[in-house]
């Protein structure tokens, strides 16, 4: 048969990179002895109550096309919700800023078609979460990095933190888009308020939209949610907020995450919906509903799980020899940094090969986090960590 001619592509498609996590993971391929802790998901099912709701939406015939914005009853659960946690000024205030998405990563998407086009100047708070750097480049943007900094001594050593004026002056009125992820995957920095205080009063000055992910804002550690750009904006500020059910209430595998957006856009953005993905599935939309109504029995229980988990692991972790980690605020990730093991994608695979353990290379979130590896701890069963730690140290000293 006559090969396919080469398909032209658009270049920026054809030399997106592929995740380097997955390539980690292709080394565990059919061996069932590994531990893996590579991808950002606890290993618990999502809890029944929400499931049967999607069964008795399923058994009710729920099977077509809804809303581009989402179900009515969601968004007004929503808009609960929203309000609950960002400053109260009733869920009016919220309902019609809002966009249900399919999954988080479908969200921020959205807001990068919406806003970006090509040619423009998009700055991001590295390392990060790839697929949020990758948006922009797909809609032909360019993408300038701040890397966040690295404490290297004290009691916070290992810990990563921002260079305010750094990223303020990487911010200029030619900048388009800023997009920041606190809590952060890898890293589990977050943004205190003063901080955002000031991104938003600057990036009011200069005209650029701030594209917050705020999916980790539940798996904080320091008491409460995170701080977020909800609590100080204006309904008519450039701020776009994205979330997603898939880490507070364990459903990954659904799909769904929505959208805070400035009311003027929601127009907009439920056309564009239509022209993505139409609309998300009206039993994954009913399962969140219930989530939403019961959800103080899933969150504050899974928070409190995370903290045992990041308490059973970072301990253990910081004793093995060349280990430099700091305790993570928010996430459920620990960030470590592994002495004389610079090439980190080939740490991992050895790791996969040689040790059993699947962790991820910080490779995988940019240039800035080479060397260090990503180990997710939502682990249903905290001795699996335990294990996973006597793995590596033995991996380290045979
Ligand atoms: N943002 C960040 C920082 C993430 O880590 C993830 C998931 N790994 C998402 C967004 C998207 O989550 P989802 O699409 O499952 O809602």
């Amino acid at each position: 048969m006559k090969p396919l001619e080469s398909p032209s592509m658009r270049a920026v498609v054809e030399q997106l990179e592929a995740s380097r996590i997955r390539e980690v993971a292709n080394e565990g391929l059919g061996r069932t002895d590994v531990l893996r802790f590579w991808f950002g998901e606890s290993d618990e099912v999502t809890p029944a109550f929400i499931r049967e709701a999607a069964i008795a939406s399923l058994h009710a015939g729920e099977t077509f096309y809804a809303q581009n914005l989402g179900l009515p009853e969601l968004r007004e659960a929503l808009a609960v919700y929203t309000d609950a946690l960002h400053r109260g000024r009733g869920a009016s205030h919220w309902v019609d800023r809002l966009a249900v998405t399919s999954g988080g990563v479908n969200g921020l998407m959205l807001a990068s078609q919406a806003l970006v086009q090509a040619g423009d100047e998009v700055v991001a708070v590295t390392p990060v979460w790839p697929n949020l750097v990758a948006q922009p480049l797909i809609m032909g943007a360019q993408v300038r990095r701040v890397p966040l900094r690295v404490q290297t001594e004290g009691p916070r050593a290992g810990a990563w933190t921002l260079d305010l004026d750094a990223l303020l002056a990487a911010i200029t009125p030619r900048t388009r888009m800023l997009l920041v992820n606190a809590p952060n995957n890898p890293t589990g920095w977050t943004l205190d308020a003063d901080e955002q205080r000031a991104i938003l009063a600057h990036c009011r000055r200069t005209g650029t939209w701030i594209l917050a992910d705020e999916v980790y804002e539940r798996l904080y550690f320091g008491g409460g949610t995170a701080p977020s750009f909800l609590d100080l904006v204006e309904p008519d500020d450039r701020v776009i907020v994205a979330h997603s059910f898939s880490k507070s209430f364990l459903m990954t595998g659904w799909r769904l995450g929505w959208l805070v957006l400035p009311a003027t856009l929601t127009a907009t953005f439920s056309k564009l919906i239509e022209f993505n993905t139409s609309c998300a599935p009206v039993f994954v939309q009913r399962a969140a509903a219930a989530a939403l109504q019961r959800g103080q029995e899933v969150t504050p229980a899974l928070v409190d799980h995370l903290r045992t988990c990041r308490d059973t692991l970072v301990p253990r972790l910081r004793a093995l020899p060349g280990v430099t980690l700091a305790e993570p605020l928010g996430g459920m990730y620990a960030f470590f940094r592994l002495a004389g093991h610079d090439d980190c994608l080939e740490t991992a695979k050895r790791l996969v090969r040689e040790a059993g353990l699947g962790l991820a290379p910080g490779s995988a979130f940019g240039p800035e986090a080479a060397g260090w590896l990503r180990w997710c701890f939502a682990s249903r069963d905290t001795t699996r960590l335990e294990q996973g730690v006597d793995l590596l140290g033995r991996w380290l000293t045979p």
